[in-house]
């Protein structure tokens, strides 16, 4: 089993490089190889499946999302500090929460807390449109750099996520990177019909899970538990 995987992950690598044009190679993106190992590793092997949420975590960059000294660190499993107390999320949660919206070409999709700016990467490069809202001034004004820089169709605003982003809804998905003590009314409103949102729900210290919440076409909302998370806190208050 072991040889068959090293071989797919050749094969991945040469699309990837080859993706890049005729002046991308290895040399490109030094950390490809890393990358698709944590991809493998972390994400398909732990039962990640949604091919476009695959292909997304294999081409974006998470090394370039995380401060110059933890680079090393990028490919690991795990968050990793951004400054002003917040996180990069976890890899394999990052890919859990874009396989339950599962974005797709097309889809407008409204992120709340943005931080790093690395899951709106993840969902602008599986098709979707993102709109995505960060309470520090700081992080948004980074974020929104980072991803122009790297290409990402993403639109960063400074903002309170509890009351969306009502001037660009409704929103065909929905995901929440911190954790709300309860699911906030105006997300719930901006949803669309038919549409989905991913969002943590519980207290710092106390429990927290992660909740998937459908709403019907005729409006009817209903709410699945998925697994127990650990995020920062969704604050109040711009900063
Ligand atoms: N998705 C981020 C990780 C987010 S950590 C990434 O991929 O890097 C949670 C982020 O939510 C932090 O940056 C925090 O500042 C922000 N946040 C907390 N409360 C918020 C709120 N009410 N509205 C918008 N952003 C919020």
């Amino acid at each position: 089993m072991r040889w068959v995987r090293s071989i797919t992950a050749v094969l991945l690598l040469g699309g990837v490089a080859g993706a890049g044009g005729p002046d991308a190679g290895p040399a490109a993106d030094p950390r490809a190889a890393e990358r698709l190992r944590m991809v493998e590793r972390f994400i398909a092997r732990e039962g990640i499946r949604d091919p476009a949420t695959l292909q997304a975590m294999r081409t974006v960059p998470r090394h370039e999302f995380v401060p110059p000294g933890l680079v090393s660190a990028a490919y690991e499993n795990r968050p990793l500090p951004i400054g002003l107390g917040q996180t990069i999320s976890q890899p394999y949660i990052v890919a859990y929460q874009t396989e339950v919206v599962r974005p797709g070409e097309g889809m407008k999709i409204l992120e709340i807390g943005t931080g790093s700016g690395y899951q709106a990467a993840v969902l602008a490069a599986a098709g979707a449109r993102v709109y995505t809202m960060e309470i520090f001034a700081e992080l948004a004004t980074s974020a929104r750099q980072r991803l122009e820089r790297l290409g990402y169709r993403a639109t960063v605003r400074h903002g309170d996520g509890n009351l969306g982003w009502p001037e660009e809804a409704p929103f065909d998905a929905i995901v929440v990177t911190a954790a709300a003590s309860h699911v906030p009314p105006a997300l719930i409103e901006q949803l669309k019909p038919g549409g989905r949102m991913v969002i943590p729900v519980g207290s710092m210290f106390g429990a927290q899970n992660l909740l998937q919440i459908d709403k019907d076409p005729g409006g009817t909302v209903r709410t699945r538990i998925l697994l127990p998370v650990a995020f920062v806190p969704m604050l109040s208050g711009l900063r």
